[in-house]
């Protein structure tokens, strides 16, 4: 039980390393715009489930075809889109992909 909490605050410790970090702007960060065609989804879940940075769920509609289809959910400052381009390559139905976005914003942007 000591030696779980103990890991625990270690971890917590560790994220609000890399916050703080984030935060003073030392480390670019990649950040990306997440483009989906609702229309093509037919729900396989393979982005969901291979998102590096599990910014993606389900969404509660559905499209015209009855598929739910995928909807970004961040929590900055760790939990973003980091234009890694998993998601269009593991889509079968080309129905999801990431743009890199260039300019700097609140999370820190690039540097
Ligand atoms: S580009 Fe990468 S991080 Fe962004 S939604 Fe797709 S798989 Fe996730
Ligand atoms: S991988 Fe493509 S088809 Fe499968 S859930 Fe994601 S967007 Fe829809």
């Amino acid at each position: 039980m000591l030696e779980m909490s103990f890991r625990k605050s270690l971890a917590e410790l560790e994220e609000e390393r890399r916050i703080k970090i984030i935060e003073q702007r030392r480390v670019p960060i990649r950040r990306g715009k997440v483009y989906i065609i609702k229309e093509r989804c037919k729900e396989c879940g393979f982005c969901i489930d291979n998102c590096p940075s599990k910014v993606l769920v389900k969404s509660e509609d559905v499209n015209e075809r009855g598929y739910h289809y995928p909807v970004v959910v961040e929590e900055p400052p760790l939990k973003v889109c980091i234009a890694c381009g998993f998601c269009s390559l593991i889509c079968p139905d080309f129905a999801i992909f990431s743009v890199p976005i260039e300019s700097d914003d609140e999370f820190g942007g690039r540097s």
